[in-house]
């Protein structure tokens, strides 16, 4: 089975134009895209779909990832993969990137920007989500404060965030342990603002549990003030997750219910 995306979607190409690592375990792969040149960008969320197999198919084999920035005069766009070791599709790919280089991918989508009827916001995410918490950072609306949450492997392994006047960059190192619960530690210990906050609470599946229970469950957050997802899950790939996720999702929801 692969992930189930709309068949007949438009399918673009996009070249390399420079490879740059970050850290030991993030690239940035900036390409070209001719036909975004024009194309109508307002969210700081936008994803495409990247296609890894089955090109042919209704369904292809896709990654999904971020544009960590885009230029729609241009079409030139960033990217930066997280390239966790060797399993996987676009990790492994984007490791051994080089200028030329081409992907077909399916997109962009995306949902969600720092909404002007909001004083503070709170950002949390792993590397995964680095990319979109930076485009929603450099989005806020004027005299908006914010709280941001990045969960990195080890205190050596910061990379670029923009940081304007009224941002907490706040790192969470995990040195070693599992993904996502350093973050929804430090997250909780923070507490609640005082302030009514848009939260944007994305990254590792794993997290997702905890979270939503001090927001919704715990803290009593209003659930239209919180874009929170699973963007990947620990030991399952992007295929994998993406037909568990809504299963996923419902437990979490029963849960809380109950
Ligand atoms: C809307 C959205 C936006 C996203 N944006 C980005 C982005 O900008 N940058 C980015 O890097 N990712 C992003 N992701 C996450 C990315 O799609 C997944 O990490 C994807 O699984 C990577 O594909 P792969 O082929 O490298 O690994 P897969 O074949 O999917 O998985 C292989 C193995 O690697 C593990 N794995 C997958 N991702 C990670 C990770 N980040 N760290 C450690 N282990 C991992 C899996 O658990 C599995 O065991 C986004 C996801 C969504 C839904």
């Amino acid at each position: 089975m692969t992930t189930p995306t709309r068949p007949n979607r438009p399918r673009r190409t996009a070249t390399v134009t420079h490879v740059r690592r970050l850290t030991d375990e993030l690239v940035r792969i900036s390409f070209h895209c001719p036909d975004l040149i024009g194309a109508d960008l307002p969210h700081t969320d936008h994803y495409v779909k990247f296609i890894f197999g089955g090109e042919d198919q209704p369904r292809p084999v896709t990654r999904t990832y971020t544009f960590r920035r885009i230029n729609t005069r241009t079409g030139l766009f960033d990217v930066d993969f997280v390239t966790h070791g060797s399993a996987g599709l676009a990790g492994p790919w984007a490791q051994r990137a080089k200028t030329g280089d081409i992907l077909t991918f399916q997109g962009p989508g995306g949902a969600w920007r720092p909404a002007e009827d909001y004083g503070h916001f709170v950002f949390v995410g792993d590397e995964s989500a680095a990319p979109a918490i930076a485009a929603g950072v450099e989005k806020l609306p004027a005299g908006a404060t914010a709280d941001v949450y990045v969960e990195i492997a080890d205190a050596g392994s910061t990379f670029e965030m923009p940081e304007p006047e009224g941002v907490r960059l706040h790192w969470v190192p995990r040195n070693g342990a599992t993904h996502g619960t350093k973050l929804s530690a430090a997250v909780r210990s923070a507490g609640i603002p005082h302030q009514r906050t848009s939260w944007f609470v994305h990254g590792v599946a794993e997290m997702l549990k905890e979270l939503r229970r001090f927001l919704f469950l715990d803290s009593g957050v209003p659930r239209e003030d919180v874009s929170i997802s699973g963007y990947w899950r620990i030991g399952m790939t992007e295929d994998q997750w993406q037909e568990s996720k809504r299963e996923f999702n419902a437990e979490l929801e029963a849960a809380e219910a109950g």
